[in-house]
């Protein structure tokens, strides 16, 4: 049976596995997106599926998911997640816009 700690110890594995990948990508693609501290990111919640990874990225824990109502016709789900920015939290580091895999996550100017 799966406890806390296994559990924790997948969310490491796993925030490890998506550091790595992040850090392979070419640098002239994160030089393209906006950063820094006149940066903040902005989640569009259309594009969000609230898989959680940006929150696994944020070292800043300047992201937080909230339940938002699921129309779907062919699931029987109630309530889905999606992501937003604490904005004075946020540091810029543009981390989570590299990590979202529906690419839901912009920088915009403070
Ligand atoms: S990584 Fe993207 S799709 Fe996933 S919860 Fe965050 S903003 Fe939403
Ligand atoms: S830009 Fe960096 S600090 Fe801001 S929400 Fe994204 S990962 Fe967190």
């Amino acid at each position: 049976m799966t406890d806390i700690s296994d559990l924790q110890a997948r969310r490491i594995s796993e925030q490890n596995r998506i550091r790595f990948l992040l850090n392979s990508l070419k640098a002239e693609e994160e030089a393209k997106i906006k950063g820094g501290e006149d940066a903040v990111a902005w989640v569009k919640e259309e594009l969000c599926i609230g898989c959680d990874q940006c929150t696994i990225v944020c070292d800043d824990d300047a992201i937080e998911l909230y339940d938002t109502p699921l129309a779907s016709p062919i699931m029987n789900v109630d309530v889905n997640k999606k992501a937003r920015i604490l904005r004075d939290a946020c540091t810029g580091c543009k981390l989570c816009v590299l990590g979202c895999p529906t690419d839901a996550i912009i920088m915009i100017d403070r």
